[in-house]
């Protein structure tokens, strides 16, 4: 893994406007995504972490440019070695930065046309980024389903006759068919089984050294994501609340959200026990987060000041790259 950052992700802010009446008059902001800054450092798999509806999956339509952010800037690192704002492409650098960032959906079903043949799903954007001739089109279709252990045969047939799994490797086959730098991996493997579960773990994972790729993999289940990931960040409410290296957040995580998601990862061993950390109450509504620390009215360790002072995502004195956003946690000045 490079130090290089290949993506920086700077203030990113994603709210929707909530309109009432006829006239659909503004009432306020669900804000999804709320003053967001990370680093993607090139060949490493940076984990997004977090309860649903905490912004993860927003984050990273606005990546793939699905979604238009409301302010800030997302930086990826372009041919020439600049960070170039994403938003800001001409028009030419704009549909090959398409090719460098590659998307894979949760519902694998719903991201294959049911009415066409597998290799129409890998033939349509090859055709679209320059590769006119069909052989060759079904050479590079035919070597990718090998590369996912499918066998080439199955471009001719439709998305309804695989399996979940199947399908999870048809669509990352399809994803690195494009030659991708980063694929945005949001939930690939929460619709399926256990087993399957491990299984598209550890292809992607060798996908990942065979083909040099970043990945920024969306999760809510913090054993998926320690798993896959380097570095994790863990968000709450649209904000990042703590990010650091993978074994640092299994073994050392402060923010007392953080400690609670990891109290319910189960202990692989026969007879172990830890304390669970109950979380009561609901997540508050993005549209009105509560004052302060947003995890206030959750937190067992809430002070007066986290009810009245939003605390900082900061580095925590002596742990380099570890940050935290809460008042408990002594930082570096
Ligand atoms: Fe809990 Fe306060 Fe830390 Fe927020 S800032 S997590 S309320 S202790």
């Amino acid at each position: 893994m490079s130090c290089e950052n290949l993506l920086e992700v700077q203030n990113l802010c994603q709210y929707f406007p909530v309109t009432k009446g006829t006239f659909k008059r503004k009432i306020g902001d669900v804000k999804a995504v709320d003053h967001v800054s990370l680093a993607v450092r090139k060949g490493e798999t940076l984990g997004i972490v977090g309860e649903s509806g905490c912004g993860k999956t927003t984050m990273g339509r606005c990546i793939v440019r699905l979604n238009k952010p409301t302010g800030g800037h997302i930086c990826f690192r372009g041919e020439d070695g600049e960070l170039q704002d994403i938003f800001k492409l001409n028009k030419q650098d704009s549909f090959r930065l398409r090719k460098k960032i590659q998307i894979v959906f949760q519902d694998p079903y719903a991201s294959l046309n049911p009415a066409k043949n597998i290799f129409t799903a890998f033939d349509e954007p090859l055709k679209l980024h320059g590769v006119s001739s069909r052989e060759k089109r079904y050479a590079i279709a035919s070597g990718m389903m090998e590369t996912v252990n499918l066998s080439p045969r199955y471009l001719e047939r439709y998305p309804h006759e695989f399996s979940g799994g199947q399908r999870q490797r048809i669509c990352i086959a399809k994803a690195l068919a494009m030659n991708p730098e980063l694929i945005v991996c949001d939930e690939p493997v929460s619709a399926l089984d256990v087993s399957i579960q491990a299984q598209i773990m550890n292809l992607m994972r060798r996908l990942q050294k065979e083909y040099n790729l970043t990945y920024l993999f969306i999760a809510h289940d913090l054993s998926v994501v320690k798993y896959m990931s380097d570095r994790i960040a863990v968000m709450y409410l649209g904000k990042i609340v703590e990010l650091a290296e993978s074994t640092e957040i299994v073994e050392n995580c402060e923010h007392p959200y953080t400690k609670a998601l990891m109290s319910a990862v189960p202990i692989p061993k026969l007879g172990a026990k830890k304390e669970k950390i109950l979380l009561t109450g609901d997540v508050p509504s993005p549209l009105n987060p509560p004052s302060g620390c947003r995890f206030h009215p959750r937190c067992s360790q809430c002070m007066e000041i986290c009810r009245e002072k939003e605390p900082e995502l900061r580095e925590i004195s002596g742990r380099p790259g570890h940050y935290c956003a809460c008042h408990l946690v002594g930082h570096t000045e």
